[in-house]
């Protein structure tokens, strides 16, 4: 056994080696049981409306397919802490809405989250929530009630923008919801997760959005259960979307150094 006093970013005890830091060492377990508790969750085996709006049809058949992802590109256990912030801080803002006032309804008297499955199942979403009733703030209820919390630099996107623009993935959720569940304006509630400040949206119905939306998930789950993928948003593998996507070397068959 060894403490290693002189080491700049923390202690070292233990066998490992010196160059490891106890806080090297305590993330690498807390993220690999965040990742364990993960992988012990059956994979989704339908299409969610939080993802309808995706651009790229062809990474929705991946996730559908349940595709394995490239090499690296899986969740880690600091993206899991993310995920679970998002939970935590809207748990906080139902609170606070619901003291202020808002009969904010969140699960059905059976404990069931509200949502809807059409397509066979094989087409689902949950709402985070439905506002039945409120303060006069100019709201006609029953309003849909959608969280999300975000770094301040996106948060700022959406005050600037609105949401529709700036987060069109979130927007085409709560359209889907809005079709499905018969509710014709859904509450978006943004929280900066650096300053707690909160921004609220009404989003109104699109219809035609809603159609064509819905229809994109048939085409999407018709395309998986012939065994299809959908074309690619772009052929550049360099395109931004697929910099950012986790299937990017396995749609472009890319091999190191190039184009397979
Ligand atoms: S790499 Fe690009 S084209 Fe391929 S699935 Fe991902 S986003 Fe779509």
């Amino acid at each position: 056994m060894f403490i290693d006093l002189n080491h700049g970013s923390g202690f070292v005890y233990g066998h490992a080696p010196a160059s490891v830091s106890i806080g090297e060492r305590i993330d690498a377990l807390v993220d690999a049981a965040l990742v364990a508790e993960r992988a012990a969750i059956a994979p989704r085996d339908y299409l969610g409306a939080s993802r309808i709006g995706e651009p790229c049809a062809r990474r929705l058949c991946y996730e559908l397919m349940q595709t394995p992802v490239d090499d690296g590109a899986d969740f880690g256990g600091r993206l899991l802490r993310v995920f679970e912030t998002g939970h935590r801080f809207e748990d906080m803002t139902i609170r606070w809405l619901r003291h202020a006032g808002f009969d904010l309804r969140t699960h059905r008297r059976n404990g069931e989250q509200f949502g809807f499955s059409v397509a066979g199942g094989r087409f689902r979403g949950h709402i985070d929530g439905v506002i039945v009733e409120g303060p006069d703030v100019g709201i006609a209820y029953p309003v849909l009630f959608e969280h999300k919390a975000l770094k301040s630099s996106s948060w700022q996107d959406v005050v600037k923008h609105g949401v529709k623009t700036s987060k069109p993935i979130y927007w085409a959720q709560v359209q889907v919801y809005m079709a499905y569940l018969s509710v014709e304006q859904t509450l978006f509630v943004a929280l900066d997760k650096d300053t707690q400040a909160l921004r609220y949206e009404l989003v109104p119905f699109d219809p035609p959005a809603a159609q064509a939306l819905s229809d994109k998930a048939v085409t999407v789950i018709r395309a998986v259960e012939a065994r299809e993928l959908l074309p690619r948003v772009s052929d550049d593998p360099d395109f931004y979307l697929c910099t950012l996507c986790p299937y990017r070397i396995r749609c472009h068959a890319l091999v190191p150094g190039g184009l397979a």
